[in-house]
């Protein structure tokens, strides 16, 4: 699996796009890691060993995906875009344990992956992720439970400050508590948009995101994401109003006494809004409120 030709510098990136006439697509939020110590601390920080088999998300030139190469058993690259075959077939020529899948992530079965490839045993996820669609990947992944035992990618740092937010604070929301209830995230790398070709208008950071088995509050699902997704809808109201207002599971609404005495039981004020309330807390409002 050694490699002739490593990509982690802006010299050998550039001249490999000008050998085969491709500039970076902005459409696909291309913008490839150029930094050697970037790449080793992200296969570092998934913990990747030879045992495992990793779905590499967008793997572009193939610079991360040379180092997962030696590092993993196997990996499984899935890539939208199909002018990057000539680039690829060259720069992974002698990665035998990498097999890529022309497609596109939304629309890949998650679950048949994991069986082809791996006995339906847990895959490790790594990526540097595309901005444009990072919240749809994420929670792609995340409703496929049983199919990542972890996800390691590269977001813009203000999407990583938000995943592991926590109550009370500006950033925390409905996408916190999506993340926190199938994952424990945390950011292991702050990474300048330097480290790019080119480079990205923003800062981004990698998360580092450990699947749980069973999840870490007793709720049923989709009546307490029903009951997230409302409460910060409505950020400014209180929980009562926009619940009474924004709340839809099926053919269920709540009513704001409903609501309001449903807070009373938990020893919460009438007035209190989403923003306050722990996963835990969201989780005892909703067997409250689910019966
Ligand atoms: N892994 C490379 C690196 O670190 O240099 C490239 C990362 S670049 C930020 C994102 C990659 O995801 C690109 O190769 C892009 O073409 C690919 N991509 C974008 N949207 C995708 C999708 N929906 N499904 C699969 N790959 C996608």
């Amino acid at each position: 699996m050694a490699n002739s030709l490593k990509l982690t510098s802006p010299g050998a990136t550039r001249a490999l796009l000008a050998q085969f006439g491709i500039r970076a697509r902005k459409k696909y939020g291309q913008n490839f890691l150029t930094d050697a110590n970037i790449v080793r601390g992200i296969v570092e920080a998934a913990g990747i060993g030879e045992e495992d088999c990793v779905l590499e998300i967008g793997p572009g030139i193939g610079t991360m995906t040379q180092e997962l190469s030696e590092a993993a058993g196997r990996v499984i690259c899935v890539e939208i875009d199909e002018n990057l075959r000539p680039v690829l077939a060259q720069t992974l020529e002698d990665c035998t344990n990498v097999t890529i899948l022309w497609q596109d992530i939304l629309k890949t079965d998650l679950r048949a992956l994991s069986e082809t490839w791996n006995e339906g045993r847990p895959l490790k996820v790594v990526a540097n992720l595309p901005y444009y669609v990072t919240t749809p990947i994420l929670l792609h992944l995340l409703e496929e439970k049983g199919c990542f035992s972890s996800i390691t990618v590269m977001v813009q740092k203000e999407v990583a400050d938000r995943i592991c937010a926590g109550p009370g604070s500006r950033e925390y929301g409905a996408l916190s508590l999506a993340v926190q209830y199938y994952t424990s995230p945390e950011i292991v790398l702050k990474v300048p948009p330097s480290c790019f070709l080119p480079r990205p208008a923003v800062e981004s950071a990698v998360l580092f995101l450990q699947a749980y088995e069973e999840p870490p509050v007793d709720a049923e699902e989709g009546f307490l994401f029903a009951l997230v997704r409302a409460s910060f809808n409505q950020r400014r109201k209180t929980l009562a109003n926009g619940l009474s207002h924004g709340f839809r599971y099926g053919d269920r609404t709540l009513t704001r006494a409903r609501v309001e005495e449903a807070l009373a039981a938990m020893g919460l004020p009438a007035d209190i809004r989403g923003e306050k309330l722990s996963l835990e807390e969201f989780a005892a409002l909703s067997r409250i409120l689910v019966k």
